[in-house]
């Protein structure tokens, strides 16, 4: 019986199927940059790149302004 060979999807890594924790990827690392990956191709608006990090606006009640 040989063991499975398969290559990590992120980084083409080969691991062996059986012993891989987190199959078909090698890593955790790897796992999430595959599904972030993903994710940011699902939501990418084309034409429209928004910045990484927008700072907290203040938030202001309508109480507020009294
Ligand atoms: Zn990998």
């Amino acid at each position: 019986m040989s063991p499975v060979r398969v290559k990590c999807p992120t980084c083409q890594r080969e691991l062996d199927w059986a012993t891989a924790p987190l199959r078909p990827f090698c890593s955790e690392r790897c796992r999430l940059i595959d599904l972030g990956a993903w994710l940011s191709e699902q939501r990418a608006i084309p034409g429209d790149t928004a910045p990484e990090e927008s700072p907290v606006t203040e938030r202001r009640g309508p109480d507020e302004e009294n």
